[in-house]
């Protein structure tokens, strides 16, 4: 490593063995089973973690149950001191988390530090909402001499379970409101990407001062899932994942008794109208379909060309994606990391196989590109397929990688058609002069996150970040929706 150039010192070149975080200590795991971590764009180990046995699940659950008793009496107004220490703490560790984000991932740096902001931004809402949204209500003179009104109580434990491809921000779009609404939290890190989480934790232990046993942290996979699931000091489970994990999470949480809000898996469509400002807005297009390798719920994944735009749409799309730069993230000159695994990397392999096998065209072969400072990186270059129809597979299924189909439709009904046909309503985007095509779209599209001449509309974390359909499990969403997640209302009716 010493040798390649221009990239950006890792924090560390290897994590050893991932402790579980319990009653505010690191404790190594007894465990024997581990999995490996990677750092994807080098093909080289840089940690393992342990499934955690039963008796940890348990153990993690315990502390958090006994810390909520005495966090719940904590003055929200002292709770949030914690928060706003921890907000000091990412910022001032913003860079050093973003490498890890990147070492671990393997997006760009640029990317992991969009994460990371973003994580931040959860913290800050979070602050906000305890100051406003928490309050209850209050009503005088209900009926003659009665008064009336409304607390929000915190409920207990929650279980947090999170994909790999957001490291540090998916965790944070519930913890800060879990805790600070009174709740304590077991946090089950992604298998695959845990040591930017791990990090921060480290720092959070040493920096922040949280009462021990208000986030507790647990390792493995979906079977300690499971198990947290089955334990009964865990009122509810917070997790984003694909659609199968989803909904597995949901009837598990539903058989249990136990509330839950589920993200799943994705399908987006990117729709380009003949009126579209292309010159303007390709950038944005590209990264919608080739940012973080394609590794995003909110990636575009069929790119749709309405109407006589199709040829000047393709030429740009695929010359754009040509000047994409691979390589190690924290080489702050590339564009496009490598998939975060090599399992990843031959799963979409085999849809690019399946894609031909359908019958559509391979215009633009990403198995071809070679990394040669990377050569044994899980890279795969932009890929982009010509004649596809929505009943093709690699239209229908979700590829979670940097292929984009390109789909021709004669109108914008049509191309809605199309959408509200998918399985999945995670985002949807148009591109357009008109506001009358746009109002349209937005009214007409079931999914739950929209972006009019935005190719990625990620919303901030003082909206809900929404979803339907396959990819969204549950009633309340991730972010700001969760401060109603995290608590129950209480009614009184007082008559002095
Ligand atoms: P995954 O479903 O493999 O794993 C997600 C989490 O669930 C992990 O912590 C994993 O250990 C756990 N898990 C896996 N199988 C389980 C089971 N049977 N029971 C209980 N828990 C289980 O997902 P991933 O590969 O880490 O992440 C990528 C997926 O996440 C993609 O489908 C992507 O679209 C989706 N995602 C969705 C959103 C959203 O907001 N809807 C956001 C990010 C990612």
């Amino acid at each position: 490593m010493d040798t390649l150039p221009n990239i950006l010192p890792e924090v560390r070149k290897n994590y050893g063995v991932l402790p579980n975080y319990i009653d505010g200590e690191f404790k190594p795991s007894i465990s024997d089973k581990r999995l490996k971590i990677y750092n994807p764009a080098l093909d080289e180990v840089i940690g393992e973690v342990p499934i955690a046995t039963d008796d940890e699940v348990s153990e993690a659950i315990d502390s958090a149950y006994e810390a909520f008793h005495k966090w719940r009496e904590v003055p929200i107004t002292k709770r949030i001191q914690y928060l706003f220490r921890i907000k000091e703490i990412l910022e001032n560790h913003f860079e050093e988390i973003s490498r890890v984000v990147t070492q671990n991932h393997g997006k760009t740096i640029h990317e992991a530090r969009g994460d990371m902001r973003r994580t931040i931004e959860n913290v800050e809402a979070a602050i906000s909402a305890a100051y406003t949204l928490a309050k209850g209500e209050y009503m005088h003179n209900i009926a003659e001499g009665i008064d009336e009104y409304m607390v929000r109580e915190p409920l207990g434990v929650f279980a947090i379970v999170t994909p790999f491809n957001f490291p540090t921000m998916i965790p944070f779009w519930f913890i800060p409101y879990a805790i600070v609404t009174g709740n304590t939290v077991v946090v089950k890190p992604s298998e695959i990407t845990p040591a930017p989480f791990n990090f921060l934790m480290e720092l959070i232990h040493r920096e922040a001062g949280l009462p021990k046993g208000v986030i507790n942290v647990i390792h493995g996979d979906g079977s300690v899932v499971e198990a947290m699931l089955r334990n009964k000091k865990i009122v509810g489970v917070a997790s984003v994942g694909s659609s199968q994990t989803a909904e597995r999470i949901y009837r598990l949480a539903g058989e249990y008794g136990k509330r839950s809000l589920n993200g799943g898996g994705a399908k987006n469509f990117v729709v380009v109208m003949p009126d579209a400002d292309l010159e303007r807005y390709m950038p944005t297009i590209i990264s919608s379909f080739f940012g973080n390798a394609g590794q995003r719920c909110l990636a575009g994944s069929n790119l749709v060309l309405v109407g006589d735009i199709y040829d000047k749409a393709l030429r740009l799309f695929i010359e754009s994606a040509l000047k994409l730069k691979l390589g190690y993230g924290l080489d702050e000159s590339v564009d496009m990391g490598p998939l975060v695994t090599s399992k990843a990397r031959e799963r979409v392999i085999k849809y690019i196989e399946r894609g031909v096998e359908e019958g559509a065209k391979l215009i633009l072969d990403g198995r071809g590109v070679r990394v040669p400072e990377y050569p044994r990186g899980y890279f795969l270059g932009p890929t982009v397929f010509v004649d596809v129809v929505p009943e093709m597979i690699i239209a229908k299924e979700e590829i979670f990688g940097p292929v984009a189909n390109v789909i021709k439709a004669a109108s914008l009904d049509e191309a809605i058609e199309m959408i509200n046909k998918s399985e999945y309503g995670n985002a949807a985007s148009i591109f357009t002069r008109s506001t009358e095509n746009a109002r349209k779209f937005v009214s007409s599209v079931d999914a739950g996150n929209i972006g009019v001449n935005i190719g990625i509309p990620a919303p901030v974390a003082f909206f809900p970040f929404a979803g339907r359909k396959r990819s969204f499990y549950g009633v309340l969403h991730p972010q700001i929706d969760t401060i109603d997640f995290f608590t129950d209302k209480k009614v009184v009716i007082v008559r002095p």
